[in-house]
């Protein structure tokens, strides 16, 4: 498995997120009429990924769902994360509710689906008064405005420090 040299995480960790993608039934056809589905892949690599990285989550229920298909404005999104209403909250014990592209999920490989979960699980956290909220992106940008403007605030340019690193990474 192509894991990243930057992923800091424990040889039996990585195992595992493996592990769970041989190890947990994925829904090989859509259940025509159904509007959602469980990702059980996406629930038991959520488990691994908050014990290393998310501990200020690890308390909170967490509900992993799939839809057949998932766009906004003709752009193909991959998952979204979300807090629990205050209705769903009382009636299913849920705090975040996760929901995965089915379409889309197919297409990726574990490494990928490992970071899809990671990035949902990163949107998920808890607020000064120990509430769990949500966490918006650290950036957002249009390519357009770099390609015109440079590195032109502080988010855009910590951003491009890390992609920088990350790019310095690859075999030539
Ligand atoms: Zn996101």
């Amino acid at each position: 498995m192509n894991w990243p040299e930057t992923l800091r995480l424990e040889p039996s960790a990585k195992l595992a997120l493996e592990d769970v993608v041989n190890s947990n039934p994925f829904l090989g056809n859509w259940i025509e009429g159904e509007a959602y589905a469980n990702n059980h892949q996406a629930r038991e690599m959520g488990r691994i990924l908050i014990e290393a990285f998310h501990p200020e989550i690890q308390h909170a229920r967490i509900a992993y769902l799939f839809r057949e298909r998932m766009q906004t404005k003709g752009t193909v999104v991959h998952a979204k994360a979300k807090r629990a209403g205050a209705q769903l909250k009382h009636l299913a014990d849920i705090d975040f509710v996760l929901e995965f592209n089915w379409t889309a999920w197919r297409g990726l490989d574990t490494v990928a689906r490992a970071a899809l979960v990671d990035h949902e699980l990163t949107h998920c956290s808890r607020n000064d008064d120990e509430e769990f909220c949500t966490v918006p992106h650290d950036i957002e940008e249009f390519h357009t405005i770099v390609a015109r403007w440079g590195l032109w605030n502080r988010d855009v340019k910590t951003f491009s420090d890390v992609l920088h690193r990350q790019l310095e990474l690859l075999p030539a």
